[in-house]
C-alpha cells in the first residue's frame, strides 16, 4: 500500500482464474497419430487420445458429418480434458461449443430450442468481403491536438503512391488510428477505404519519430516509392447462430451481445440456411462445421436424443461429442435402461471412445503439470504424499489440495509446499468419501 497525499492507494492484484483444463494445449500426438506419453499438457490415456486424433483428422478432412462421438469413462478420467484437446487440435478458426446437458432445461427456452442454438453456435460461416484498400508510403503526418489537450484529435496525412501524392484529412477516428498504429513517415501503410482502418505493412526508410513527445504540429517528410490502390479480401467468421439472431426481428442484433436471444422462429432459420447455402454456391462463404461438446449426456431425455439423431443428419451440422461417466442406467424420463443412459440408435451411430482410470504414475504426472500451471512448487516428499492421497480419493481432490496448500505456504512465507501444508488442508477439506462417511455417522444432526 502506498500513500499519495492523504489518499491511500491500495495495490490492486490481478486475479486470474486458472481453469481446470487450462493446461491442455492439444492432444500430444505425433504426425502419424502416435501418442507422446506426456505432451501438450495431456498424460497417458493413449487409446482415447489416439482415437481423438483420428476424429480430428476426420473433422479436418470434412469426413465426419452425420456422426457423433461418445467419450465414456469413470469420473475424472479425462473425458473433458480430451474434448478440450480435440478443440485445441482442430485449430483457432473451428468453432468449439461446450455445454452441460442440464443446461438445456431452462425456464426461458424449450429444450430442443436450447439444443438447436448450441448446434448453430458450433457452425462457423467464413464470409469473404472485398474492400478497397489504398496502399502507399507516408510522406508526412500532421496531428493537431487542441491546445487544451482535450477533445478529439484531427490531422492530415500525406501519402505517396506510385502515381500520385495525396493529402488526406484525418477525422478524429482516423487520427486516433494513426496514433495507435504509431504511423510515421517512411511507413508503408494500407488504408481501408470503407472502415478507415489503418494497417502498417512495412517501412522503406529507417526514420522514426515519437510525435507524441513532439507536441502539437508534427511533420515528417520522406521521399519514398509507393504502391497502388488494391482490392483486398477480408475473411470474417461468424456463427450461424449469430446470423440467426441478427436476422431475427423480434430480438435485433444487440441480442448477440446480451446473449438473451429467446426462441428463434423456424422460418428465420430456413431462410438463413437457404441464403448461406447460396453464398457457398456463389463462393462468397465457406461453411465450417465445428464441434458441439455435451457433457453429462445421460442427463438428456428421449426428446433431446431424437432431436440429436435428426440434427446430426442435417446439411448444416457440427460434429457432436457426448461425454458421460454413467454405466448401465435409465434413459431419463423413461423406464428403459441403456448403456450410458443413451438410446441404442444413437449409440449405434456413435464412435465410442473409452477412458480408463489412471495409474499412480499418470496421476503424479498430471499433478506435476497442474502444479506448474498454477505456479506452485512442491517439495519432493509433499508430491509423493499428494500422489498417495490422490490415489485413495480422486484426481480432482488432489488438484484442489495443490492450490489450498499453497495458500498456507504463502502465509508461512515458505518456498515450497511442504508435507505439513498438505496435512493441514487434507484435514480442513473433506474428499467425497470422507464427507459421505461423516454423513453416515452423524445422520441425526442433519435435516432430512
Ligand atoms: P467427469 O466424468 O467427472 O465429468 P472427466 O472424465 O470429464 O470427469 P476431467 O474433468 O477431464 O474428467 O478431468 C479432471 C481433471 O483432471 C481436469 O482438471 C483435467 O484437465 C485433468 N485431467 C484428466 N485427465 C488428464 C490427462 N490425461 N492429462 C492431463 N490432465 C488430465
Amino acid at each position: 500500500m502506498v500513500e499519495i497525499g492523504n489518499v491511500e492507494v491500495r495495490d490492486v492484484f490481478k486475479i486470474e482464474r486458472i481453469g481446470a483444463h487450462s493446461h491442455i494445449r492439444g492432444l500430444g500426438l505425433k504426425e502419424n497419430l502416435e501418442v507422446i506419453d506426456v505432451a501438450d499438457g495431456l498424460v497417458g490415456q493413449h487409446a482415447a487420445r489416439r482415437a481423438a486424433g483420428v476424429v480430428v483428422k476426420m473433422i479436418k478432412e470434412g469426413r465426419i458429418a452425420g456422426r457423433a462421438v461418445l467419450i465414456a469413462g469413470p469420473p475424472g478420467s479425462g473425458k473433458t480434458a480430451i474434448a478440450m484437446g480435440i478443440s485445441k487440435a482442430i485449430g483457432q478458426d473451428t468453432p468449439f461449443v461446450s455445454i452441460t446437458a442440464s443446461e438445456v432445461y431452462s425456464v426461458d427456452l424449450a429444450k430442443t430450442e436450447a439444443l438447436m442454438q448450441a448446434f448453430r453456435k458450433a457452425i462457423g460461416i467464413r464470409i469473404k468481403e472485398e474492400t478497397e484498400v489504398l496502399e502507399g508510403e507516408v510522406v508526412m503526418v500532421e496531428i493537431d491536438r487542441p491546445a487544451s489537450g482535450l477533445g478529439p484529435k484531427v490531422g492530415k496525412l500525406t501519402l505517396k503512391t506510385t502515381d500520385m501524392e495525396a493529402i488526406y484529412d484525418l477525422g478524429s477516428k482516423m487520427a486516433e488510428n494513426v496514433i495507435k498504429e504509431k504511423v510515421t513517415a517512411g511507413d508503408v501503410i494500407q488504408i481501408d477505404k470503407g472502415s478507415g482502418r489503418i494497417n502498417k505493412v512495412g517501412r522503406s526508410i529507417a526514420k522514426t519519430h515519437d510525435y507524441d513527445a513532439m507536441g502539437p504540429q508534427m511533420k515528417f517528410v520522406a521521399c519514398p516509392d509507393g504502391e497502388i490502390q488494391k482490392r483486398i479480401e477480408n475473411v470474417n467468421t461468424i456463427s450461424l447462430h449469430d446470423i440467426d439472431v441478427i436476422n431475427s426481428r423480434t430480438h435485433g442484433y444487440l441480442a448477440v451481445f446480451s446473449g438473451d436471444t429467446g426462441e428463434i422462429k423456424g422460418e428465420v432459420r430456413e431462410q438463413i440456411n437457404k441464403k448461406v447455402l447460396e453464398w457457398r454456391e456463389e463462393n462468397k462463404a465457406q461453411i465450417v462445421p465445428g464441434v458441439l461438446f455435451i457433457d453429462e449426456a445421460h442427463m438428456l431425455d428421449l426428446e433431446c436424443f431424437s432431436f440429436l439423431n435428426r440434427a446430426i443428419e442435417a446439411d448444416l451440422s457440427p460434429i457432436l461429442i457426448l461425454a458421460t461417466n454413467k454405466g448401465f442406467v435409465q434413459i431419463r424420463g423413461t423406464t428403459l435402461k441403456s448403456a450410458h443412459g443413451i438410446p441404442f440408435d444413437l449409440l449405434d451411430r456413435a464412435l465410442i471412445v473409452r477412458t480408463h482410470p489412471y495409474t499412480e504414475n499418470d496421476q503424479r504426472e498430471i499433478l506435476k503439470i497442474r502444479a506448474m500451471e498454477e505456479s506452485v512448487e512442491l517439495e519432493d516428499t509433499a508430491l509423493e504424499i499428494l500422489v498417495k492421497i490422490t490415489s485413495t480419493t480422486s484426481l480432482r481432490y488432489g488438484m484442489q489440495l495443490i492450490s489450498t496448500a499453497d495458500v498456507l505456504r504463502q502465509r508461512r512465507k515458505g518456498e515450497k509446499v511442504s508435507v505439513e501444508d498438505l496435512k493441514k488442508v487434507y484435514k480442513a477439506f473433506y474428499d467425497v468419501k470422507r464427507a459421505q462417511n461423516y454423513l453416515k455417522q452423524h445422520e441425526d444432526l442433519f435435516i432430512t
